[in-house]
């Protein structure tokens, strides 16, 4: 193999990036014409309450089904999408048609929907979130909105008067991916969240068991003083559950709940609770 000198190298990695450049530039002509194209959907993950053994509610993910791709991540598209303007729209379609699907659900599950920082630049925020509700006809107390703490980064004064409002439309605010950031303690100071959601990374992430449990007793006993609700995001074992609950966190979320589903699949697993029944036991806290 011929050695790669300086030119060479160059004109290997000139080559390399314009293809990842030419690449990027065709998912985002591809992006602007997906809503159009209804090529996203929402699909749903349920929420276990720890203490009654019962599903509680769900979070609504997007997916976008690219023609030739297949499905993308939102971690790959909703980054492009707030970059080139995008956010409103897509975040706007989200927000209808979770609404609009979880009104026909048995019981009154609660619906949770992620909002990107981005989408609070927008000063049509409160209105779109008012419409949704008012077109569905979704009671506001089952909307649940997940922000991250981008949000409320330096205490951003605008965005937190927009938090009290969506607040007032008495629908619920959760912190999502807790304790990731550089100072999540004093954003439960700045704003009484309904929720905590704690990061998938203190829950099945590398940290060993005994620190990221330390971790997690923590933020569950902050959330219990703050009265708030506490969530423990991807939880894929048994173990971890078991872990999770002795700490004091009051909901799971997780793979070992069940995966997030299509929308007519989280209907039948509302409708008959139908889970692994070792899931059933532990939750309820009885032994086999
Ligand atoms: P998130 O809001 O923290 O959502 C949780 C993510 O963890 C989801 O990934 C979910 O599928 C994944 N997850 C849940 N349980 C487990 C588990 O037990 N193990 C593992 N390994 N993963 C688990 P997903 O659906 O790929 O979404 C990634 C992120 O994209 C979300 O993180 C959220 O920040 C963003 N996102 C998704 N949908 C939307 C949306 O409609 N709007 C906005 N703005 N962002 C969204
Ligand atoms: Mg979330
Ligand atoms: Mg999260
Ligand atoms: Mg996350």
């Amino acid at each position: 193999r011929a050695k790669l000198d300086g030119r060479n190298m160059f004109r290997f990695f000139e080559a390399e990036m314009g293809a990842r450049m030419e690449a990027r530039r065709q998912l985002e002509l591809d992006l602007r014409r997906a809503l159009a194209l209804r090529q996203f959907e929402l699909v749903y993950q349920p929420q276990l309450n720890l203490q009654s053994g019962q599903l509680v509610g769900c979070e609504a993910l997007i997916r976008w089904r690219h023609p030739q791709r297949g499905v993308v991540s939102p971690l790959e598209f909703i980054p492009l999408a707030e970059e080139i303007g995008l956010i409103a729209p897509i975040g706007e379609w989200v927000l209808r048609t979770a609404c609009m699907e979880a009104v026909s659900w048995p019981g009154d599950f609660s619906i949770a929907v992620n909002l990107s920082p981005a989408q609070f630049k927008s000063k049509k925020l409160v209105d779109t979130v008012k419409s949704a509700l008012a077109a569905s006809g979704l009671a506001a107390h089952r909307l649940e909105l997940e922000i991250t703490e981008g949000v409320l980064l330096h205490e951003n004064r605008d965005n937190l008067a927009i938090l009290h409002a969506l607040r007032d439309l008495g629908l619920r605010i959760s912190m999502d991916d807790f304790g990731t950031g550089y100072s999540s303690l004093s954003y439960l100071r700045s704003f009484p969240f309904d929720k905590i959601k704690i990061d998938r990374s203190f829950v099945s992430g590398g940290m060993t068991t005994k620190d990221s449990m330390a971790i997690v007793r923590a933020i569950a006993s902050l959330g219990s003083s703050f009265g708030m609700t506490t969530v423990a995001e991807g939880v894929e074992t048994p173990e971890q559950m078991q872990d999770i609950r002795a700490e004091g966190c009051t909901d799971v979320q997780g793979y070992l709940i069940s995966r997030p589903v299509a929308a007519a699949e989280i209907v039948k697993l509302f409708a008959g609770q139908r889970l692994p029944s070792s899931i059933h036991q532990q939750s309820s806290g009885a032994r086999p």
